[in-house]
Formats: C-alpha cells, structure tokens, sequence
C-alpha cells in the first residue's frame, strides 16, 4: 500500500482511553461483535467508529442471573403490595400473583419495559424465569420469546420454565414438555418439599426432564433448614449421576444461611464437587447463603435481582450494581476484595452459572461492555454511578443512564 493511500478501518469500533478494572489504560478494538485487540494506548489504529471515553472504567457487561420478566410491574401503576394473612406461604403469593397479572398490562409490555431499564443499567445477558402455570398455558413463554427475539442485539436472554407445580398441579408437566420442546433453555422446579410436598418425586420429574430434552436445571428453593440441606445434598447426587456437573443451579437456597457454618460445610462441598452454583438477591430481611465461605468450598456464588416490582415485594430496578452494593450491605462486605466479590458474582460468576462461554474484558470474547464514571470496580459498586455507556456486541445499547432503541436495528 501507498504510503498516502488511505488505511482501511481495522476496526468496527475502537473505544480508547478505556481504564480496565485493573488500572490499565488500553484501547479496545472490536470487529464483528468481539473484542478482537486490547493494545496498549500509544498504539495507532483506525476504526469505522472511534470512541475516546477519556479514562473512564470499563467493567465487563453486568449479568442478571435471575429475574422474572412475565411477572414484573416496573411501568406499571403503582401496585401496593398485599402481604400473606397468616405469615408467608407460597401457595397464597402465586394466588395473588395470578390476580395482579390479570390485571395489568400484556406481559410483552411489561417484560419490554423492564428489559429497556435492564439495558440501560449495564446488563448485557440475563436469565429469566417464566411462569408454566395451567391458567397461563405456554402465553407467558410465548410473550418472553417474542421479546427475547426483538431486544436480542440489546441483550442475550435464557429463558427458564418455571414449573408452578410439576405434581400438586395436573397439567403443569404436560405443559413443560411443550416449553422445552419450543424455545425454553432450562428445566425450572420449585420447592420439592414446601410446594411439591415430595422431594424425590419432584427431583425425578425435573431431571428427566433436563436429561429428556439435553437442559440444565434452576431450581427456586426457598425450603429451610436442614429440609433444604437434605433437598441441597440430592441434588449433588443427582447432579453427578447425570454428569450435569456446570448445569445446575439453585436458585435462593435459603437452607445455606440459615443453618449453623459447620452444618452447611459438608453440603457447600458436595455442591463443589457436582458444579452447582448457588444464586441469591440478598432479599430483605430474610437469612441467605454465607457468600465467602460457600466461595471458599469451591461453590460459585452468583447474583441474580429476582423479583422486581411485583406482587412479591416493591423493590428493585434492574440494576445489577445495585444488587451488588446490597448483597455487600448484607454480608458486611467492607474490603476491596470483599467488594470485588460483590462485583464478580454480578460479572464473571453470573457468567459461569449462565455458561457463557465468550464472556470478559478479553480477545475474543463478545464485546459486551460498560463504561461507568468511578475510580475503581470498587467504587461502581458502593456508588452505583450512571452507566455512561452501554455495549451489546459493539453496538452502543444505552447511554447515560437511557435506553438506546437504535440498537435494536
Ligand atoms: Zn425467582
């Protein structure tokens, strides 16, 4: 080539003055949606765009590892939350679940708007739990798939069947067969002991179904104390005899954090040894799982937001830094390390209970990232400042804290 030929771009974008969480100043190069090139910053290249974000901290893209986009009312009027009558119970929380869904807006509109907030909080891949109910049919799941397709440049989205009843609700397995066969990702349960009042039934149904249809499981466990240990342990065992190990997850896992340290150790190791990783929110006031001593079992702690302004509770806005600065609130995180956890389990861990296998601030991976005003990876998560920029596989999805629709084209 001609020495005043002009260069052809190297790059679909180049974001330089990009600060990595650990200090480093680079520039990134992106082609084809990857992270194709992180050279030092006095290098020269040429890109189709370039973006000079002027120093500021680039953070892997947040992952919400658990959320229930069908059942969510953030746009919605405000609902005034309707507590159980006599104390907490599952059934009672469905029921008035079921009645607010009625009445409310179409679940694509309200699955839509929380993707759009999602987005412009940082998050770049999330998994859902989708309601398999009778009185729904396949609708839900309809709605998420239809909404998964139209944000799918904005963000990547799993979808989980969420059996509302695999055995106490005639129909429900029936119904999650017809899920997995047409578009649902992962095998969800719920409660083998509380709801389903039969661990080894509800178990067999939902790793028959996992090994049936070549899916990895997420399992609300919200069954306490050593019920919930014992319902821990059998999944291990199961896990392992199906060689599901990496696949499963359980979601809340309550029983964790409510039984003495010494009580969990034997189970946090048997969930080690079968990869199964543990998602909490942090919710209220409730016990949760002990994040650093599961961690240090060898166990992957992720975070997911969980329920989001819906009939559940009144909190929540999609936003994983959020969620990061409460499960660090909770669990009396006050060190960088400590703070660095509470990021990781929004980030990397997330990502490795998603399996996403093309995920970080590296060559090759998808260059789905966020740029944040703060000093540090520790900052962004006690400050939770406005996400500055939001990219989905080189593609700017929000900016300043809003929403980007023309990413979607
Ligand atoms: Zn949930």
């Amino acid at each position: 080539m001609a020495k005043d030929e002009p260069r052809m771009p190297v790059f679909d974008l180049l974001i330089t003055n990009a600060r990595l969480p650990d200090q480093s100043l680079h520039m990134i190069g992106v082609r084809n949606g990857r992270i194709v090139s992180l050279d030092p910053p006095e290098g020269f290249d040429t890109a189709t765009e370039t973006i000079d974000i002027g120093g500021r901290l680039v953070l892997p893209g947040l992952v919400d590892g658990h959320n229930h986009l069908d059942t969510n009312f953030l746009r919605d009027v405000w609902r005034s939350h309707e507590p159980c009558k006599d104390g907490f119970n599952v059934g009672e929380r469905l029921a008035i679940q079921k009645k607010w869904v009625m009445s409310g807006a179409p679940v694509e509109a309200r699955a839509a708007a929380l993707v759009e907030r999602a987005v412009s909080r940082g998050t770049t891949s999330m998994r859902t739990h989708v309601e398999i109910d009778p009185d729904f049919g396949l609708h839900h799941l309809e709605a998420i798939l239809a909404v998964r397709d139209r944000y799918r440049r904005a963000v990547s989205i799993e979808i989980v069947a969420l059996a509302r009843g695999l055995l106490v609700r005639p129909g429900v397995m029936e119904l999650m067969q017809a899920a997995l066969a047409s578009g649902a990702d992962i095998v969800g349960g719920l409660d083998p002991a509380g709801f389903e009042m039969n661990v080894d039934r509800h178990l067999d149904g939902v790793f028959a179904l996992a090994e049936r249809y070549g899916k990895g499981i997420d399992l609300h466990l919200h069954d306490g104390g050593h019920l919930g240990l014992h319902t821990l342990e059998q999944m291990a065992r199961r896990t392992r005899a199906a060689g599901l190990e990496g696949q499963v997850v359980a979601s809340h896992a309550y029983a964790l954090g409510e039984v003495p340290l010494e009580a969990m150790q034997r189970t946090a190791d048997n969930l080690a040894r079968a990869g199964i990783s543990i998602m909490t929110n942090a919710p209220g006031d409730h016990p949760f799982p002990p994040v650093l001593p599961l961690i240090a079992a060898g166990v992957n702690v992720f975070a997911g937001n969980d329920d989001i302004r819906d009939s559940w509770w009144p909190y929540g806005d999609g936003d994983m830094l959020e969620r990061a600065m409460m499960i660090g609130y909770r669990s009396g995180f006050f060190t960088d390390d400590e703070l660095l956890v509470a990021l990781d389990m929004t980030t990397a861990n997330a990502a490795q209970a998603l399996q996403l296998g093309d995920y970080g601030l590296k060559t090759g991976a998808a260059a789905d990232f966020v740029v944040v005003e703060a000093a540090n990876p520790q900052e962004a998560v006690v400050a939770r400042p406005i996400r500055w920029a939001v990219f989905k596989a080189g593609r700017m999805s929000a900016r300043d804290g809003v929403f980007n629709p023309g990413a979607l084209r």
